[in-house]
C-alpha cells in the first residue's frame, strides 16, 4: 500500500507527491527561522477509498498503512508493546476502566523508536546512510539504536545536560555525538545546519513528515489491542507535540477508511514552566514557553516543533490540555510504579499526575476507558527520582 499517499501542508493547504519535497512545505517554511515552530508541516494523506478496499480484502497488517513499503522497513522489532488494564490506580483515582500503553518498552526505551523506524526505512529507500537529529534525549539514543540495528550512521546533535543514560546509549551504539551547549532549540537549529550544508536525513521531529506517521503506530497498535475499538480518551505527554498528533492521526485514518467510529479524546499533558502548546491550546495564541526548567526532560521544550497540528488534535477530538508541577510529576512517577509495576521516567510520568487532576476536577467520567500513554522507561534517568529517595543503609553484619 505503500506510496499510496501524497503530502499536504497543515498550513496552507497546498499538496505534492512523495518525492517532490523531503520536509516542510517550501511556500509556508519559506518564512521560518529558528526561535518559532517549524512552519508548512506536512501531513501524509492517504489514497482512503482505495486503502479502504483494500484493507475490506486482505485485512492486512498495520505496516500496510505506512507510507514506506515494507521491503524498506529495518529488520528489527520496533513496538507490540503491552496494552493492559490497571484496575489499582484506577480505583485510586475513582475510575473503573483505566489502561496503560507501556511504549517504554521499546528497544530503546522510548516510543521515539516508532519514528526513527520509520525515517530509516525511508533512508534505505533513499539509499542515504547517514541520519540527523537533534533531539533531549530519547529521539538520540532512538535513531542511535535503529542505525545501529540497520547499519546506519546516526548523527546525533545533545545538549549537555541530558541524562546520563541516554548519553551513553548513543555512544555504545556507535553514533557520532555532537554536545551542544545549549538548548534542545539550539541543537534543533545546529542540526538542520548540518543536514543543509554536509547532507544526510534529518529526522527531526515533525521536520520530517514521517516522524509522525511513524508515532501513529502507537495509535494503530491500542486500536487493535483493544479488540478494534477506540478508547474514550488517550492522556498524552506533549514536549513537540509530534506523538499527540500522531496518535490523532491514526484514528483519522481509521476513520477516513470506516474501522473506527470515532477519534478518542486526546488529552495533551504538560509540565508547567514547558507549556507552550497549552497555552495556545488555551488561548488560540502562541507564544514561545519562556523558561522551561523541568526534571521532565523529554518535554522541556521552548518552542514546539508541532504545536499548531497538537492544537488540532487535542480541538477536534473534543479533548483537554493541562499541566502539572515537577512535584506532582513526582508523585505520579511512585504512585505508578506502586499500584501497576510499570517504571516510567519523569516525562511520562505526567500523565499519572494528569490523570490526578481530571479525577480532582471531574473533567473525566467514572466509568470510561482512559488510556495513559507511558512514552519511556524509568531506567532512562534515576538520577531525578534519587533526589526524593531515602536509601535504606547498610546493617551491621
Ligand atoms: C519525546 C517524548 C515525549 C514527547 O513527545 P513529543 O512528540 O515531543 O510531544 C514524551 N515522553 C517521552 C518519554 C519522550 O521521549
Ligand atoms: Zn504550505
Amino acid at each position: 500500500m505503500a506510496e499510496n499517499f501524497f503530502y499536504k501542508c497543515s498550513q496552507c493547504g497546498k499538496e505534492y507527491g512523495y518525492g517532490e519535497v523531503s520536509y516542510l512545505c517550501p511556500v509556508c517554511s519559506a518564512g521560518y527561522k529558528p526561535g518559532v515552530p517549524l512552519l508548512g508541516v506536512l501531513e501524509v494523506i492517504y489514497d482512503y477509498s482505495s486503502l479502504k478496499k483494500y484493507f475490506r480484502k486482505h485485512k492486512t497488517d498495520w505496516n500496510d498503512f505506512l507510507p514506506v513499503d515494507k521491503k524498506y522497513l529495518p529488520n528489527y522489532f520496533v513496538g507490540g508493546t503491552p496494552f493492559h488494564k490497571t484496575i489499582n490506580l484506577g480505583n485510586h483515582f475513582g475510575f473503573t476502566n483505566v489502561w496503560i500503553k507501556n511504549d517504554g518498552l521499546n528497544p530503546s526505551g522510548s516510543l521515539k523508536d516508532r519514528a526513527s523506524f520509520l525515517v530509516v526505512a525511508e533512508s534505505n529507500r533513499l539509499g542515504i546512510d547517514e541520519i540527523v537529529t537533534a533531539s533531549t534525549g530519547n529521539a538520540a539514543s532512538s535513531l542511535s539504536t535503529v542505525c545501529a540495528a540497520a547499519g546506519k550512521k546516526a548523527v546525533i546533535f545533545l545538549p549537555v545536560n541530558a541524562p546520563k543514560a541516554k548519553l551513553v546509549q548513543n555512544i555504545l551504539c556507535g553514533a557520532e555525538v555532537i554536545p551542544v551547549k545549549g538548548t534542545y532549540d539550539d541543537a534543533f537549529r545546529l542540526s538542520l545546519e548540518y543536514t543543509s550544508t554536509k547532507g544526510g536525513l534529518n529526522r527531526n521531529t515533525a521536520y520530517h513528515p514521517f516522524t509522525i506517521e511513524g508515532k501513529k503506530t502507537v495509535g494503530l497498535e491500542i486500536f487493535s489491542q483493544n479488540n478494534f475499538k477506540t478508547p474514550d480518551s488517550i492522556i498524552v505527554p506533549v514536549g513537540d507535540g509530534v506523538i499527540i498528533a500522531g496518535v490523532y492521526k491514526a484514528f483519522y485514518d481509521l476513520v477516513q477508511i470506516g474501522i473506527a467510529d470515532k477519534i478518542p479524546k486526546m488529552i495533551c499533558v504538560q509540565a508547567e514552566s514547558s507549556s507552550a502548546i497549552h497555552n495556545y491550546i488555551k488561548s488560540g495564541i502562541y507564544k514561545n514557553a519562556e523558561n522551561p526548567m523541568t526534571i521532565a526532560d523529554s518535554i522541556s521544550v521552548k518552542t514546539p516543533s508541532n504545536v499548531f497540528l497538537a492544537g488540532r488534535a487535542v480541538k477536534e477530538s473534543g479533548g483537554l490540555s493541562l499541566t502539572v508541577t515537577d512535584d506532582e510529576i513526582m508523585q505520579g512517577q511512585k504512585l505508578l510504579a506502586e499500584k501497576t509495576g510499570v517504571f516510567a521516567e519523569p516525562s511520562a510520568s505526567v500523565v499519572v499526575a494528569g490523570l490526578q487532576k481530571l479525577s480532582q476536577e471531574n473533567l473525566l467520567k467514572k466509568h470510561e476507558q482512559i488510556v495513559l500513554l507511558i512514552t519511556g522507561h524509568g531506567l532512562k534517568d534515576i538520577e531525578t527520582p534519587l533526589r526524593n529517595l531515602k536509601i535504606p543503609e547498610a546493617q551491621k553484619l
